[in-house]
């Protein structure tokens, strides 16, 4: 039986238009908008101004701080502006703007040495210093994951392959066209922990990644493949790890306190590329999906691309487009701007047509249930959602507010339009709000 977590829904998947194409490289613009705020985590700090010239894999924004990642020039060229820029997080933030010169001059690697076997402490270092994030959306440091503080011992790495977004098959085609490299990631990043044990988690709407990667780790001792239910949300850290391994993860809690590290396939890969080629995340693969738009599919594309330069090199929307989200449908952040730029945590661009899009009014709670079934962390979203309406943050609070992932399965499956999502986001801020007000 396939393995699964209680709680779930199961979403339209919408992957048919795209798990069949196979990735291709988006040129880059003439103007690319790099964010200094990627990550979670400290803003990185400048280290260019406006008139200088750079190169592909320039660092041109260095960490602050140990929960911080440096960034890098996507493209060679002359740097135009330092200001705020329209960013995918909803408001301008302030990003470095580079024109394009169009030669695509690297930064020189020549001198570059293979650091897949060095010690764990030089390729967490590496790591940082390629300015490598989670690519499944969080956008955590992964230095910082392969960081345990002292006493957590790690067991068991779990490498994230589910992709139960709807819509979404960037990790799918990953998969299938990087497999080795993948996995040779994925030896490393068990290493550097001390992990004995390794779980490729792969949904079953996948059966060609699932056959290729259980091909790929055959002779390799402490690694396998799980094939997962297919439910959304099977690729949510806390679920996977309660699917793969049957730990579960405390409330507050967080997957090293159960002795597991959760990483995305796409990390895995960027991992490699800059231990083996010193490469580092100036680009990522992305879906480009959606019942508006005319040609989907998944493409490399250079971090700082403005999402209307990838639509249009894409194939371009049509006219009954009506909603534009970066990530997927259930988890995504809907955009007022097709001007915000690719960021390290995008992982598809979803355009959505009127009949896909569903505005209406929330009606009062029914009382059926049906949340509290299917949240798969357990809480009680009807209750939680009425104090956050009602301004009671300390009862919100104490039904758990704070854990909630806002997934999102709870205002799916509500018959009364509930918007759980909004509320949980308000409740969460306005609690946050309120401890820092009073220090
Ligand atoms: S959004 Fe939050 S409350 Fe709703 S189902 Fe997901 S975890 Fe539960
Ligand atoms: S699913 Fe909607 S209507 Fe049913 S209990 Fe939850 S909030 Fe109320």
């Amino acid at each position: 039986m396939a393995k699964t977590f209680a709680g779930g829904v199961h979403p339209r998947e919408s992957k048919e238009a795209t798990e069949a194409s196979k990735i291709s490289s988006i040129p880059p613009p003439e103007l690319v908008i790099i964010p200094l705020s990627q990550h979670t985590g400290a803003p990185s700090k400048p280290l260019v101004e406006p008139g200088d010239e750079v190169r592909v894999g320039m660092k041109i924004a260095e960490a602050d701080g140990f929960i911080s990642v440096p960034v890098h020039a996507p493209v060679s060229g002359k740097v135009k502006a330092i200001a705020d820029f329209p960013h995918p997080l909803g408001r301008k933030l302030p990003a470095i703007q580079i024109e394009n010169d169009g030669r695509d001059e690297w930064i020189d690697r020549s001198g570059w040495s293979d650091l897949t076997g060095a010690s764990p402490d030089r390729v967490r270092e590496a790591v940082k210093d390629a300015g490598i994030v989670g690519l499944g959306g969080a956008a955590f440091p992964t230095h910082v994951k392969l960081s345990p503080p002292e006493g957590k011992n790690i067991d068991t790495v779990i490498l994230n392959g589910a992709e139960c977004e709807p819509y979404l098959t960037a990790d799918h085609r990953v998969m299938l066209e990087y497999a080795d490299d993948i996995i040779a990631g994925f030896k490393v990043i068990m290493s550097v922990v001390g992990a004995e044990r390794g779980f490729i988690g792969i949904e079953r709407n996948k059966p060609d990644a699932i056959k290729l990667m259980r091909e790929k780790v055959s002779e390799e001792k402490g690694i396998e493949v799980s094939d997962l239910k297919v439910k959304y949300p099977q690729g949510a850290e806390k679920q996977l790890i309660k699917a793969i391994t049957g730990r579960e993860v405390p409330c507050g809690g967080l997957p090293m306190d159960v002795g597991c590290l959760v990483q995305n396939v796409g990390t895995s890969l960027a991992v490699y590329e800059a231990l083996k080629h010193g490469k580092p995340l100036i680009s990522r693969v992305l879906t480009i999906s959606g019942s508006a738009m005319e040609s989907p599919g998944n493409f490399e594309v250079r971090i700082g691309t403005p999402f209307a330069h990838v639509i249009s090199a894409a194939g371009g929307n049509t006219e009954a487009c009506r909603k534009l989200i970066m990530g997927g449908p259930m988890m995504g952040i809907a955009q007022h701007t097709d001007e915000v730029p690719v960021i390290k945590g995008t992982s598809g661009i979803v355009l959505l047509s009127e009949n896909d899009v569903r505005m209406e009014e929330p009606g009062p709670c029914l009382r059926c249930g049906r949340c509290v079934d299917q949240c798969p962390m357990r809480l009680v979203p009807n209750e939680i959602a009425r104090f956050v309406e009602k301004g009671k943050m300390e009862a919100a609070e104490e039904y758990g507010i704070f854990d909630c992932m806002e997934c999102g399965v709870c205002a799916f499956i509500c018959p009364s339009k509930i918007r759980h999502v909004h509320l949980m986001k308000q409740g969460k801020a306005e609690l946050l709000s309120r401890r820092k007000k009073n220090g």
